[in-house]
């Protein structure tokens, strides 16, 4: 099977600027980012999306993005910010392997 682009991020075959990484989760700045600071929590191991994704590690996965999200919108000055996760193509999901989105946000 050929890797997706998150797996080659994690396989540091392509650059990104990696803000938290562990066990099971990677996370990086988006390259194309909707608001300053937007970034990416995607889990090591592999799913598609929310359809195929198993409890735990799901549970983990929205922990872990929760946590960054805090410490990053502080770190940023931010007054809040977006979790999304698109499932499928209808729903605007471009990369079929399951990535939480960190959108911050800020009031002016
Ligand atoms: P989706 O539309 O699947 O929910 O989101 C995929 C996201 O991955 C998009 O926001 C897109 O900008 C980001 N992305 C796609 N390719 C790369 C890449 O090579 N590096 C990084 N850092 N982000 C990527």
């Amino acid at each position: 099977m050929e890797r997706d682009i998150f797996q080659r991020i994690i396989d540091r075959d392509i650059p990104a600027t990696i803000i938290y990484e562990d066990a099971q989760v990677i996370a990086f700045l988006d390259i194309d980012p909707e608001t300053k600071g937007h970034f990416l929590v995607v889990p090591k191991k592999y799913s598609e999306n929310l359809y195929d994704i198993k409890d735990e590690e799901l549970a983990n996965l929205i922990l872990v993005a929760r946590n960054l999200a805090l410490e990053q919108v502080e770190k940023l000055n931010a007054d809040g910010f977006k979790l999304q996760i698109n499932n499928n193509e209808s729903a605007g999901q471009s990369v079929f392997r399951t990535h939480v989105h960190i959108i911050p946000c800020y009031e002016d």
